[in-house]
């Protein structure tokens, strides 16, 4: 893993946690996205490197609703960069850990993502996220570490 991406803070009001949000850093999300196939709304700030990511439920299924009856609005995940996503979660699998994704899965921001359990990291659900590549033409191993 090459370093932390972002961190995941669940809310229960995006425009409300954006407003919040917006006066603590000083500055304003700078892109929002929905996520259908989570039933999520985020946004996101940029912090110097590090970005924060506000999800929000957008319906009652949504693992972020589940989330926030359980354990109320707070800190989500924490994701991690990583430059191969498959071969981060074949490496993760063969040392013994649980992974909600066995295979990567859309994300929001450009991202390929996949979830390790969170009883698998002393209670912290851990992301791991790879760019998806700007042109999927490029051949495997070239240009991917400039
Ligand atoms: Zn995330």
């Amino acid at each position: 893993m090459k370093k932390i991406e972002h961190i995941g803070i669940a809310v229960k009001d995006i425009e409300a946690a954006n407003a919040t949000y917006n006066a603590v850093f000083g500055s304003k999300h700078y892109k929002t996205e929905t996520v259908k196939s989570e039933g999520v709304s985020t946004s996101f700030f940029k912090i110097g490197e590090s970005k924060i990511e506000l999800l929000a439920a957008t319906n009652s299924e949504s693992p972020i609703a589940k989330f926030i009856d359980k354990r109320g609005e707070g800190i989500h995940h924490i994701a991690f960069a990583v430059d191969d996503i498959k071969a981060e979660i074949a490496r993760l699998e063969n040392e013994g850990f649980k992974l909600i994704n066995t295979e990567p899965k859309e994300g929001a921001d450009n991202k390929l993502v996949a979830f390790m359990h969170p009883k698998s990291s002393h209670g912290v659900l851990v992301e791991l996220c790879q760019e998806k590549s700007p042109s999927p033409a490029l051949p495997k191993g070239e240009g991917a570490r400039n």
